[in-house]
């Protein structure tokens, strides 16, 4: 599959509460033949989700049942839930010669990288870890507890941020999308 593939995969990585979410928002937006997969998440939904559009929400048995029919295209385990990214959906885009968007954490993006090396490896920096701190504190979904954990994972991501083919630094949310679409149309997406 991944030889006849004509579109790319470009991967959005990064700390919680870096601003992935808003960045691919705006990509997409600015960028309308883009197209953006939705991932699977055991995780409990956040007020602000909506079904079918942040994630699809699945119990673990229905996840772990698409690990063992090969059904996701990566996969990993976060903050005790687990998280991938379905396999048919994304394989169809690029058949059909459209780029698509993951937004998934460094393990995944480095198992895509490996099957898929074409695709575009972006990793998104927060301006310090004050105002990453202070993103997570205002989004009021996690408890003190479970952003400090947020926080410890945050540090492993950052330490592999090397493995990246981009690094872009979120001061600006229009600076940095600008930026990431001017290394797309260099790269000619
Ligand atoms: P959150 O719970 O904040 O929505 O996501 C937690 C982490 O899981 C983030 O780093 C996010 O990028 C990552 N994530 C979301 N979807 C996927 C996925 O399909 N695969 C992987 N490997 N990570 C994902």
């Amino acid at each position: 599959m991944e030889q006849n593939a004509i579109g790319k995969l470009i991967i959005v990585s990064g700390p919680s509460g870096a601003g992935k979410g808003t960045i691919c928002a705006e990509l997409m937006r600015q960028m309308p033949d883009l197209v953006m997969s939705c991932s699977v998440t055991t995780r409990a939904p956040r007020p602000n989700e909506r079904k079918d559009r942040s994630y699809f929400f699945v119990s673990n048995e229905t996840f772990l049942e698409m690990v063992r029919k090969n059904e996701l295209l990566e996969y990993d385990q976060h903050f005790e839930n687990y998280y991938g990214t379905p396999k048919k959906f994304v394989e169809d885009m690029l058949s059909y010669g459209k780029d698509v968007i993951l937004e998934i954490d460094v393990k995944g993006a480095l198992q895509v990288k490996q099957n898929y090396p074409d695709s575009i490896l972006f990793f998104i920096e927060a301006p310090s870890e004050q105002a990453l701190y202070e993103r997570l504190i205002k989004r009021g979904s996690e408890s003190e507890d479970k952003i400090q954990i947020r926080m410890a994972r945050n540090k492993l991501e950052l330490a592999q941020r090397y493995k990246y083919d981009y690094c872009i630094l979120n001061d600006d949310v229009d600076r940095a999308v600008g930026e990431i679409i001017q290394i797309l149309k260099e790269r000619r997406i």
